[in-house]
């Protein structure tokens, strides 16, 4: 039994209702590589910025959920080192899906866990986020749970379709469970390919796809119902399209990828919405780099030569959303 305060860890309480109140958003990135965790850490001490580093069940398959737990150690003595005195980090499940799975992470030094049973009937929802809640909150764990369902991909997270929040149900939802924010769906969605062709336009101009408007009313309908109460946001990359046409000129083939625009991340941030996941950007950061670093240098095998390019490239992509979209810098020391 770990528990995260030993870690040098923190839980979201007191990040999230200062976000709410100072109208910014807490980035929260997924990794599952020490070049992901270093670029996370590097980017939130230059900036001054809380940060949460979430991991999937896919992470934890791939990279061992122990050495995952001593990587968040490793990145909150990381951050002390780089002259953060006290980094406010939160290591966090994303989508956790079973009861055991929340507290094996919750016994191992998780800060905080997401239980995600919106793809469950409503009833079935509560009662499990309602138990995931109580072994939680007995040991300081801050809880995120989801109601309405994003369409997408993400790692084993899947849907065909999208049901927006209703916006009805929030209010007896977050009282029955005792949750400590809440995922909504609103049109974001996950992967980089977040909307089909035929529910977007394009611009004659690039040819690009210009994707469909976040639902807003939704947002601020919930907000109505409960206000100040933190809102999640998932599957919210914005799909640079840089470094989509970086892939495509070194190889890769990503016709269509199309995310959210940041200007719609920013205006959320300033709303209830206190965190946003970001997963895919960093995917398309990292690769981009490594494709444009093997094109250009095809006799070079040492990884430490094209990842140190990726990791490079990450950081900047991690710096940018904290300064320009999510408006967290500053907000830790
Ligand atoms: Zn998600």
């Amino acid at each position: 039994m770990v528990n995260y305060k030993d870690l040098g860890l923190v839980n979201t309480k007191e990040m999230f209702a200062k976000a709410v109140k100072g109208g910014y958003a807490i980035p929260a990135f997924n990794f599952n590589t020490m070049e992901q965790m270093q670029a996370i850490i590097q980017a939130a001490v230059e900036t001054k910025s809380p940060v949460i580093m979430q991991v999937s069940k896919g992470a934890r398959n791939y990279a061992n959920g122990t050495i995952l737990r001593y990587m968040a150690q490793g990145a909150v003595e990381y951050a002390k080192e780089l002259g953060m005195a006290n980094p406010q980090i939160v290591l966090h499940l994303d989508h956790g899906d079973t009861f055991e799975l929340c507290k094996d992470c919750i016994d191992n030094g998780f800060s905080s866990v997401m239980i995600d049973g919106s793809s469950k009937p409503y009833e079935e929802n509560i009662a499990l986020t309602k138990q995931v809640v109580e072994y939680a909150h007995a040991h300081g764990v801050t809880v995120e749970a989801e109601l309405g369902v994003l369409a997408g991909v993400e790692d084993e997270v899947q849907a065909e379709e999208s049901h927006y929040t209703k916006p009805e149900e929030v209010i007896d939802f977050a009282t029955r469970t005792g949750c400590d924010s809440l995922a909504i769906s609103i049109g974001t969605s996950h992967g980089a390919y977040k909307f089909k062709p035929e529910q977007c336009t394009r611009d004659p101009k690039t040819g690009k796809l210009v994707p469909p408007p976040l639902a807003f009313d939704v947002l601020h309908a919930i907000e109505k119902k409960l206000p100040g109460f933190p809102i999640v946001l998932h599957g919210s990359s914005s799909v640079p399209q840089d470094e989509v046409d970086t892939i495509n000129a070194h190889g890769g083939k990503l016709p269509d990828a199309v995310g959210i625009p940041e200007e719609q991340l920013r205006e959320a941030s300033k709303s209830a919405v206190c965190k946003i996941n970001i997963d895919s950007d960093s995917r398309l950061a990292m690769t981009a780099a490594i494709r444009k670093y093997f094109d250009e240098n095809p006799s070079h095998f040492d990884p430490r030569q094209y990842l140190k390019p990726a990791r490079e490239n990450m950081k900047k992509m991690y710096i940018h959303k904290i300064v320009n979209v999510l408006g967290s810098d500053g907000k830790a020391e």
